[in-house]
């Protein structure tokens, strides 16, 4: 029988669920998880950087009066670099997800995105370092702690991915440490405290950076196997819908399934003004097969007449199910009563072929069936009932005309011998 497609086999779509166990160390998720991670972020995580880059774009223009008061004597230098040069190439670089978001997602990896944002911070901080090397005020050393504001840019602001936080970190206070070795210090007691406060920034920022990236990546795994869990549910209820709907002895569909096959082909029936034929199928003198051969035997018998039966009957539409104890029945859409009646008498041969010996039956020496047919067009009936009721009468005549038969509304066709 053709089981619903429900029955068969899921392909996997999903990750083995020890990928998703296994979780992730040194932030990165093993095999395909960590590509897959980064795929799935990346027009969220464009989306955070673009309108977090171009509000930290203001913060840096922002930063202009601070150059005037602790840098005075270069501050149209500073104007040019912040306004003139950094901008200019802050706002393109903005403009470019903005205008092509798809593009650039089909065509930028996302970790050349982190590169670009880490590259992006470190020009702010050579920004930086340029404008106070620059400078000969006597505040220019202060400008150092500017470098602060820029490591939380990039570690905690834009929040880049923490092997890149941590690469621009290290950028950022070689920036600071070239900056302190190459510009001599107006106060050299400024000197440590300076770079103990960028170093206390790196750290706190990178472990705030490691927290929070190690909380998106719990996310992400439960998000997955919630995903997953709820495919394996939806696939395990479909095979149980299917299963709902099998006998288990024979395969074949049970009554259940059967009752609203035929109730559904009843009504296209109707409203296509087509045939429909119900043949009605039972096994004669099975109680003497199971007196004769015991329950056992007989169950594999019943099995037996069930696979001769369904391999008679593979049109598409058709559908066979056990109706009940030894009794199949059969819908066959589009069938009028001669081309039901021929299947029928297929199907009877059929089982008389399997040649099963049946020493107990009066009909044969081996087993046989009788099948009852009623053939109409759906509207010239009541309801798909009165078919089942039809062709279990042309059942019965089938019995009283001797068995091993098959009948029809109004006529018989016995067999040959
Ligand atoms: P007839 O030719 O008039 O149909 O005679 P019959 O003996 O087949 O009719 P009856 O309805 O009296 O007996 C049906 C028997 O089918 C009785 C029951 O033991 C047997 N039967 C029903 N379901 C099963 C089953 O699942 N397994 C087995 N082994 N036997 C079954
Ligand atoms: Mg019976
Ligand atoms: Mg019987």
């Amino acid at each position: 029988m053709n089981l619903p497609t429900a029955m068969q086999p899921e392909p996997d779509a999903g990750l083995p669920v020890e990928v998703l166990n296994d979780g992730f160390r040194w932030m990165r998720f093993s095999g395909g998880l960590e590509q897959r991670f980064l795929a799935d972020g990346a027009a969220r995580r464009l989306r955070y950087v673009t309108i977090s880059g171009a509000l930290s774009l203001l913060v840096f223009l922002g930063f202009l009066p601070v150059d005037w008061l602790m840098a005075g004597d270069v501050f149209p230098m500073a104007l040019t670099l912040r306004l003139g040069v950094f901008t200019p190439v802050a706002v393109l670089l903005l403009l470019i997800p903005f205008l092509a978001r798809d593009w650039v997602l089909r065509h930028i990896p996302p970790l050349v995105i982190e590169a670009i944002v880490l590259i992006s911070g470190v020009c702010a901080a050579a920004c930086l370092a340029f404008i106070l090397s620059s400078s000969q005020s006597p505040t220019r050393q202060y400008y150092h702690v500017g470098l602060m504001v820029v490591v939380m840019y990039g570690n905690m602001v834009q929040r880049l991915r923490f092997w890149y936080a941590v690469a621009f970190s290290l950028a950022v206070y070689a920036i600071h440490l070239g900056a302190m070795l190459m510009v001599p210090a107006h106060d050299e007691r400024l000197v440590l405290p300076l770079a103990a406060l960028l170093a206390a920034s790196v750290i706190f920022t990178l472990a705030a950076n490691w927290a929070l990236e190690r909380d998106e990546r719990r996310r992400y795994l439960l998000s997955l196997r919630r995903r997953a869990l709820l495919d394996e549910l939806g696939s395990v209820n479909r095979q149980l819908q299917a299963l709902a709907r099998v006998d288990a002895l024979t395969g074949l569909y049970n009554r259940r399934h059967f009752e609203e096959y035929l109730e559904q082909a009843w009504q296209r029936a109707r409203r296509g003004g087509t045939a429909l034929a119900v043949l009605m199928l039972d096994v004669d003198h099975f109680k003497a097969y199971n007196d004769r051969y015991g329950h056992p035997e007989g169950d594999r018998c019943l099995a037996a007449v069930a696979a001769a039966v369904s391999a008679c009957l593979r049109r598409p539409g058709d559908l066979v199910a056990r109706y009940g104890g030894e009794e199949m029945v059969a819908v066959l859409p589009l069938a009028g009563a001669e081309e039901a009646l021929q299947a029928a008498e297929r199907i009877r041969r059929a089982v008389e072929a399997l040649q099963i010996p049946h020493a107990g039956s009066a009909a044969s020496r081996v087993v046989t069936i009788c099948v009852g047919v009623a053939s109409v067009r759906a509207d010239g009936l009541a309801a798909a009932t009165d078919l089942v009721e039809l062709a279990d009468a042309a059942l019965y005549r089938a019995k009283q005309a001797g068995r091993n038969r098959v009948a029809g509304g109004g006529f018989d066709a016995t067999p040959p011998g």
